[in-house]
């Protein structure tokens, strides 16, 4: 059984506690703001500071006179994430350490494609659904990001890497972003001012509940959903949380799903040697989403160290015959490159450091790395 991680408490900011100004609304910060600005359109100043320019700092917001920059100063505090680490990779992929206000490490990729960058962020400090392929799932739970962390993470990665407001945003980092909705939706309304909703895909492992409140919302980011095996039997053993909502019913609350007349469904489906790689399964999967107007992003899984000796990519062989099959069967699918494996940065493969693994225990079909 799997349950939702329990709200987190107010983060904690290193200003000493001070309300963080980060992941408020426009209408929300001008509440707030309204007993100590001068004039109203001054909590328009700030907010686009904050979220537009991504400033860190009042005394920056020059455009403020001195006395109010002080009186937010001694109010408030900016909850950016602060950089702790980045790490280059070959392919310029770059994966970025964040340390958040309570003290908690995360990590975002700046994954740039021909003069546009996509950013691969995440939702939680850490994921708990175990899911036997994934390094972060492997080194277990961890809190949900407030809205604040979730905006400071594409601003602090903004600043850091000098990149432009126009970017594609994928929600494919740590966690689960579906098991932190509310946050989720409170920062995609902030970040929607500057990102266009169609340039932003969620993707989930399959959480029912999140997808049908999803379904409710009345501006909806792409969806995409990590299936990884046409059959209940061995998606069960790969993703723990298949047990909780199996296929079944992921497919039956998908099919409720509204989408938009010029979009698609995306499906994940990693591929792993011997496991799920064969022409029946591609079979299987096209049936599986016939019923729906969807793409397939095909994923050679990312071998680590510590998943052990079982995750291991199919052959290029067979995954060009797999790619083959589907569209043969009518399916649009792709192949994901993969990028900046060499720093591990490709997804999946992004882990919270300095944290003990909570190791292997309890986890069906997975043994510990030989
Ligand atoms: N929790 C969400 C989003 C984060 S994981 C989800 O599971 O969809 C983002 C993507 O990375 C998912 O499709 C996930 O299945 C994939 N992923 C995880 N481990 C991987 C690995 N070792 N190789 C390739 N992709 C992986
Ligand atoms: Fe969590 Fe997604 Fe990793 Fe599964 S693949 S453990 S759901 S982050």
């Amino acid at each position: 059984m799997v349950t939702a991680l329990p709200p987190h408490p107010e983060a904690p900011t290193a200003a000493a506690r001070r309300p963080d100004l980060l992941g408020l609304s426009r209408s929300r910060l001008a509440e707030l703001l309204a007993p100590i600005v001068d004039r109203p359109f001054r909590a328009g100043q700030v907010y686009d500071a904050l979220n537009r320019r991504g400033v860190g700092d009042f005394a920056a917001m020059t455009e403020l006179s001195k006395e109010l920059r002080r009186r937010l100063g001694e109010r408030f505090s900016i909850g950016l994430p602060e950089v702790a680490e980045r790490l280059v990779s070959a392919d310029e992929t770059v994966k970025v350490l964040l340390r958040l206000g309570d003290g908690a490490v995360i990590e975002a990729v700046d994954i740039p494609d021909r003069g546009r960058h996509t950013l691969c962020i995440s939702s939680q400090a850490g994921c708990a659904l175990a899911c036997s392929f994934c390094v972060t799932g492997y080194w277990g739970a961890g809190r949900n990001l407030t809205a604040g962390e979730i905006v400071g993470q594409v601003l602090a990665v903004r600043r850091d890497r000098d990149l432009p407001e126009g970017l594609n945003l994928v929600f494919m980092g740590m966690g689960e972003p579906l098991l932190n909705t509310a946050n989720l939706a409170a920062a995609l309304e902030i970040l929607t001012e500057t990102i266009a909703l169609r340039r932003i895909t969620v993707s989930t492992s399959g959480i029912v509940p999140g997808i049908e409140e999803m379904a409710r919302w009345e501006r909806r980011p792409n969806l995409a959903i990590s299936l990884h095996s046409p059959d209940d039997e061995r998606r069960s053993r790969i993703m723990p949380i298949n047990r909780t909502y199996p296929l079944a019913d992921l497919l039956a609350c998908l099919r409720r799903y509204p989408l938009e007349a010029n979009r698609r469904l995306t499906f994940e489906y990693i591929l792993i040697r011997d496991l799920n790689d064969a022409r029946a399964d591609a079979d299987a999967l096209a049936r599986l989403i016939a019923p729906f107007r969807a793409k397939v992003n095909l994923i050679p899984v990312n071998p680590d160290p510590v998943l052990g000796a079982r995750m291991v990519p199919p052959s290029a062989e067979r995954i060009d015959a797999f790619h083959r099959r589907l569209k043969e069967r009518g399916v649009l699918s792709t192949v994901r490159r993969r990028r900046g494996d060499d720093v591990s940065a490709a997804c999946g493969q992004l882990r919270a450091p300095h944290r003990p693994p909570r190791g292997f225990a309890g986890r069906a079909g997975v043994r510990p790395p030989s």
